[in-house]
């Protein structure tokens, strides 16, 4: 293999050699099945292509300074599948079934995870579908897991900075009591006019209220967020939020630092009060906000005033990757070591 430019990755899809596969037919899983094919044969009425019955996961693999491969929160992961799989009736795949493929597709994709020192990762993408034909609206019979994996280069090349979201109230992401909390395909075809809204304003990314009384913060993007003030870090609580693996890690990180946290409902206005604020999810852990803007209002809350990362994020920042690559012990049990 040509040696791939490791620092210049984008976060896009690469072809890798292998995919791992799960069937999922007479009411039981099967056999993990490696492929190296990229196209999945399906059925034009399968469930999935009409009523939008996907869900998908997204974790990353790290290679340390020690040459070992890190896995991050692998249970976890699989904990908020099988959640997704309750919300819109799919049959859950167990965390052992669905630890073993990823072990395996990684393991098999191995020449791809980027060396310590580019800063990049193994990003891996877990699918699953219903599959069966069917025209009524019903649950599948039939399902597919499907995990591949692609290298993704290191999310802040110029470095950890900030950005500026807008507060996009013409389109909501989720409803209240639908399926905001679970990881499905419809979230992000529901998002994909406020995200194009927010880019053609000059955003890095749209911000969410909530669908309901448009006064509390909900997500931005497809990130979750948190405010810094007072030693406290700050997360909203709403019935609509993708409950981030990344922002429960630095909820207990912000603890061990000796901060206090708060899963609350957020007001918009108490963006005024916020210290330091960021947007976290697997892609960038942490990708701080430099200011919100309500385009509507005529308001700017402005975050960062140097519009530099603040040092508590920062600090958060750098503990998180630093367990991610096995810099700092794993004291919380949360990687899972790929022999
Ligand atoms: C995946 C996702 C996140 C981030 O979750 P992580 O587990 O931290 O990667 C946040 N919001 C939405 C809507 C998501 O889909």
């Amino acid at each position: 293999m040509k040696e791939l430019d490791w620092s210049n990755l984008p976060f896009g899809y690469m072809k890798t050699d292998y995919n791992v596969r799960i069937y999922y037919r007479n009411e039981q899983w099967g056999a993990l099945e490696v492929c190296s094919e990229e196209t999945i044969p399906m059925h034009m009425a399968a469930t999935c292509l009409h009523y939008g019955q996907e869900a998908f996961e997204g974790m990353k693999a790290f290679r340390g300074k020690d040459g070992k491969i890190r896995i991050f929160r692998l249970e976890e992961n699989a904990a908020r599948l099988q959640s997704t799989c309750r919300g819109i009736l799919m049959p859950e795949l167990s965390t052992e079934r669905f630890k073993e493929a990823i072990l395996k597709v990684v393991k098999l994709n191995e020449r791809f995870i980027p060396p310590y020192e580019s800063g990049a990762s193994l990003y891996i993408r877990p699918l699953l579908i219903g599959t069966s034909a069917q025209v009524g609206v019903h649950p599948a019979k039939e399902y597919l897991f499907v995990t591949f994996v692609t290298p993704v280069g290191p999310y802040f090349k110029g470095g950890f900075s900030t950005n500026p979201y807008v507060i996009i109230r013409e389109f909501d992401r989720a409803a209240p009591h639908g399926t905001g909390t679970y990881k499905v395909g419809g979230n992000y075809a529901a998002s994909l006019r406020a995200n194009k809204k927010a880019h053609d304003l000059g955003y890095a990314c749209e911000f969410y209220l909530d669908a309901k009384e448009k006064k509390y913060i909900d997500e931005c993007g497809a990130a979750n967020f948190f405010g810094i003030k007072d030693n406290t870090y700050i997360t909203p609580e709403s019935t609509s939020i993708l409950p981030s693996i990344t922002n429960k890690s630095l909820m207990q990180l912000a603890e061990d630092i000796g901060m206090k946290v708060e899963r609350r409902p957020v007001l918009e206005e108490e963006l005024l009060t916020f210290e330091e604020a960021g947007a976290c999810g697997t892609a960038a852990v942490i990708s701080p906000i430099e200011r919100i803007d309500d385009v509507e209002k005529g308001k700017s809350y402005v975050i960062s005033k140097d519009g530099k990362p603040g040092p508590i994020s920062t600090k958060l920042y750098n503990k998180l990757r630093a367990i991610q690559y096995g810099d700092e012990p794993d004291t919380h049990g949360w990687i899972t070591i790929v022999e």
